[in-house]
């Protein structure tokens, strides 16, 4: 269990904090034009809960050539929405100069991106720069799944006077992040969530699923733990958009999404369990693949064997020494706490699987 130095991140009377309802964050990836922000918007707008309209303004691209945002332009389209909407804004600050300009559109939520929390140099910067402003600050989890990471910018912020606080949970780049675009990895989310049970917590379930038929069970698993709010993305024409095209929904698709989910049974320990379950279930998964390479290693010896056999012995010899294996197995089987006979089953089979070799084992 990890600790901070700082006791009691974000705050349960700010506007990060879910009511009765949680939050809904919705907006699309990027600002592309006034007519796409105000059509989406307008959509939006008639959607129950949701409060806030996001919109990506630079956009962190793995390639360049690809379309980087619309910069400044899409802050001043954001704040038309909210003129026109009356519904809060937000977008993703990467440093001091996007707060600047963040702040002068009066955007009303910031998002710190996954790609600027893994950059404690930058965090503080964007920290420094927020020193006397009120303004909630929502931190994406850093790109890996590292936990004092991602408290690291948490805290910065807290240091520098954000109190109103919160998390953002977008998925983790890890080694198979199947079916995913980023893996969830819900367990890590329950330990920050249990350090800081005042923290609110936000899901940006379109970052975590990157497909819209992952949408629904990542948002459901997100309300049954209790967290704060919601972030999906939408766009009045999500074939047409400039990033994240697969992912974004329409509003009235968000709509249905939004209805569909189970708010009551918010039931945080049972599906804490699950979440338990889920890892342990990995777990099992990753040992039967490590049974299964020590087999077939085993295999490879074997057969390496059978190109010896001049210095083949006795099979009686053998039995004699396979019965000695045997005990020596079985006695480990026992301090490990081992079903002594499931051992002695697994290990005659193996044993007769490989009979042919034992001949030529000295
Ligand atoms: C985004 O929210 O559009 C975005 C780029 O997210 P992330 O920082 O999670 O990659
Ligand atoms: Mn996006």
């Amino acid at each position: 269990m990890y600790t901070s130095p700082i006791l009691k991140l974000g705050k349960r009377d700010g506007i990060l904090a879910r009511t009765t309802h949680p939050v809904v964050i919705a907006g699309p990836c990027s600002a592309e034009s006034e007519a796409q922000m105000l059509q989406t918007a307008r959509g939006l707008k008639k959607l129950q809960g949701v409060s806030i309209f996001r919109a990506g303004i630079w956009k962190p691209r793995t390639r360049p050539g690809t379309f980087q945002g619309m910069g400044t332009a899409g802050l001043e389209w954001l704040k038309t929405v909210k003129q026109e909407t009356g519904l809060r804004t937000a977008c993703e600050v990467a440093g001091t100069s996007h707060v600047a300009e963040a702040l002068k559109h009066e955007v009303d939520v910031l998002i710190i991106g996954a790609h600027t929390t893994v950059n404690p140099f930058l965090v503080q910067e964007i920290a420094d720069a927020l020193k006397g402003v009120t303004i909630p600050v929502l931190v994406k989890n850093p790109v890996n799944p590292d936990l004092p990471l991602w408290l690291g910018a948490l805290e910065r912020l807290q240091q520098s006077g954000v109190s109103d606080l919160g998390a953002m949970h977008r998925g983790f780049s890890t080694l198979d992040n199947a079916p995913y675009r980023n893996h969830p990895k819900w367990d890590h989310v329950m330990e920050l969530k249990s350090i800081h049970p005042d923290l609110p917590v936000y899901c940006d379930a379109s970052h975590i699923a990157g497909r819209r038929s992952l949408l629904r069970p990542v948002s459901q698993r997100a309300i049954s733990l209790g967290y704060d709010g919601l972030m999906l993305e939408a766009h009045h024409n999500p074939a047409a958009a400039l990033s994240d095209a697969g992912q974004q929904l329409m509003p009235q698709e968000l709509d249905m999404l939004l209805q569909s989910l189970n708010y009551e049974s918010i039931d945080p320990e049972a599906a804490r369990q699950g979440v338990e379950m889920e890892e342990l279930r990995k777990q099992i998964e990753y040992l039967d693949d490590e049974l299964l390479d020590l087999l077939s290693r085993r295999s490879k010896v074997s057969a390496r064997m059978e190109s010896f056999p001049k210095a083949g012995v006795a099979e009686a010899l053998q039995v004699v020494h396979w019965d000695l294996v045997l005990e020596n197995l079985l006695l480990q089987a026992n301090s490990a706490g081992i079903n002594k006979d499931f051992v002695q089953t697994v290990f005659q089979e193996v044993r007769k699987h490989y009979a042919q070799t034992y001949l030529y084992q000295a």
